[in-house]
């Protein structure tokens, strides 16, 4: 390590460090702000179930309580799925939303098994109606169809088992989610219940079946059409198994932060179905971008040879909130094979001004499966706050806490830790770091993967 590095290493925390430790405890806050949310209102339902039928004794109080909890559940999963933008700052990105509808679904799985077993019975207490009994004939067929669909979801992937549902059945059945709780809410609608009692029970389930129905409608039929953005492919290259892919606006060109993420289609050459990839480039005056995509599929693996230059695809984002300017003075970036698209983003966007150190470690099996050492170098020639450094497992050996420690010329308790890659690596790194006493002082990661 060089005396430099060293010094820095010594340094105390100034006050820059001082005033971002008080943005990253706001912004904490705010990321748990969205699952607390949408747990109180699940509650809320609940309770407001519970007490509106106590008078008729305590199983027909708590089915309604556990069936309206699940309503409300269902509904949020649906309003959560229809991506909001505008939500996710509550949760810190989508990826973290996706994980909460995750596992929002499965309390919907659990609270609709007990609507079920304690199936509230107002048979005597109550005139039956045609459009009642249809209405629970209804909602009894629908429940058992969700909770097939959300089983089917939940066991994507078998614990211990090497088995997993292809994405694109998942992806299917997912889609009907929003038919079946649409006749649920039809059964809350109509089903046949005693009159007289407090309506704000009714009032909040019926807000809460119209929100889930409409936000399930806008998903499969209006957000395809408003959110999707033309581009024209301007250029393919390969590197190995990752192409880059180079894309021109035909119109009004999307503005993203570097970091953030965007669906990406080609239905011109028969990729209808939307995929995920972060943008590995900064925003450019002529509002091109760059995605690099990996194999790692059947649809990422046949893609690069059904595309042409010239070729129309589609945009939509941008999503997420990855972004390095949230972080502290000093920061280590690492990135493990393709995670490095958001830190190409970041680096590309670097100027000269910037007063973070910042060192990017880019963990890769070979050196040929590097990407994107053109505009690293690029951004450590513009800044030399920046540097990074290149551990190729098959020619440097593993990268271990011990050896980020000796690379990083700060030290990295203290610092932030930005990370992207297999999870493998992630936790490795941490246990390490918290062995040598080197906890980072902030730990984000981006997901390659929403559930
Ligand atoms: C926020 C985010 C950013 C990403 N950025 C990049 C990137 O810059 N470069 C890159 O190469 N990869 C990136 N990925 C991963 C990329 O989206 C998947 O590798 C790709 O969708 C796999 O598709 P496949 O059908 O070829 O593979 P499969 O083997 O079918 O799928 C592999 C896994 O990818 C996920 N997946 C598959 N299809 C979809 C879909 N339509 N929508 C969402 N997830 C899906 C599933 O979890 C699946 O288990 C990113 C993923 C996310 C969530």
């Amino acid at each position: 390590m060089t005396d430099l590095a060293q010094l820095a290493k010594n340094v105390t925390l100034g006050p820059v460090q001082s005033s971002i430790c008080w943005t990253t405890a706001v912004g904490k806050v705010l990321n748990l702000s969205g699952p607390l949310l949408v747990a109180s209102l699940c509650v809320l339902a609940g309770l407001l179930g519970f007490t509106t039928y106590a008078s008729y004794g305590s199983d027909a109080a708590i089915g309604i309580a556990v069936g309206a909890a699940a309503v409300v559940a269902m509904s949020q999963t649906l309003i959560l799925a229809a991506r909001p933008r505008l939500l996710e700052p509550l949760f810190g990105g989508l990826d973290r939303m996706y994980r909460v509808h995750k596992w929002l679904g499965i309390s919907a799985m659990v609270l609709m098994i007990l609507h079920q077993q304690i199936e509230p019975d107002f048979e005597r207490t109550v005139r039956e109606t045609g459009l009642g009994e249809l209405a629970e004939e209804a909602g009894e067929f629908a429940f058992n169809a969700l909770l097939v669909l959300i089983a089917i979801s939940w066991f994507r992937r078998l614990p211990f088992i090497p088995l997993e549902i292809p994405y694109q059945i998942w992806r299917f059945s997912h889609r009907f989610m929003g038919v079946l709780f649409s006749v649920i809410v039809f059964h809350q609608f109509f089903v046949d219940m005693p009159t007289g009692v407090d309506p704000s029970l009714s009032v909040m389930l019926n807000t809460f079946g119209l929100g889930g129905v409409i936000a399930w409608l806008h998903t499969e039929f209006v957000a395809p059409r408003l959110r999707r953005r033309e581009y024209t492919v301007s250029d393919i290259s390969r590197h190995g198994d990752t192409t880059a892919l180079t894309l021109s606006p035909n119109g009004r060109a999307m503005r993203w932060r570097p970091g953030q993420f965007a669906f990406f289609r080609a239905p011109e050459a028969g990729f209808s179905e939307p995929h995920p990839f972060t943008i590995a480039s900064a925003p450019r005056p002529d509002g091109a971008l760059t995605l690099s995509i990996k194999g790692l599929g059947g649809w990422t693996r046949r893609l690069p040879d059904a595309l042409r230059t010239g070729m129309s695809v589609q945009v939509e984002g941008p999503y997420g909130r990855f972004d390095f300017r949230k972080g502290g003075a000093r920061q280590i970036w690492l990135a493990g094979g393709i995670g490095i698209t958001p830190f190409l983003a970041w680096a590309e966007s670097l100027t000269e001004a910037e007063r973070r150190n910042i060192h990017l470690v880019y963990c890769v099996r070979t050196p040929e499966e590097e990407i994107g050492v053109e505009i690293l170098q690029a951004a450590a020639a513009r800044n030399p706050r920046f540097s990074y450094q290149v551990v190729a497992t098959e020619r440097d050996g593993r990268l271990t806490a011990e050896r980020l420690t000796g690379m990083v010329p700060f030290a990295v308790r203290g610092a932030d830790l930005w990370f992207c890659g297999p999870k493998g690596l992630k936790d490795g790194i941490l246990k390490g770091l918290k062995a040598l006493d080197q906890t980072p002082r902030r730990v984000r990661f981006e997901h390659f993967e929403f559930a």
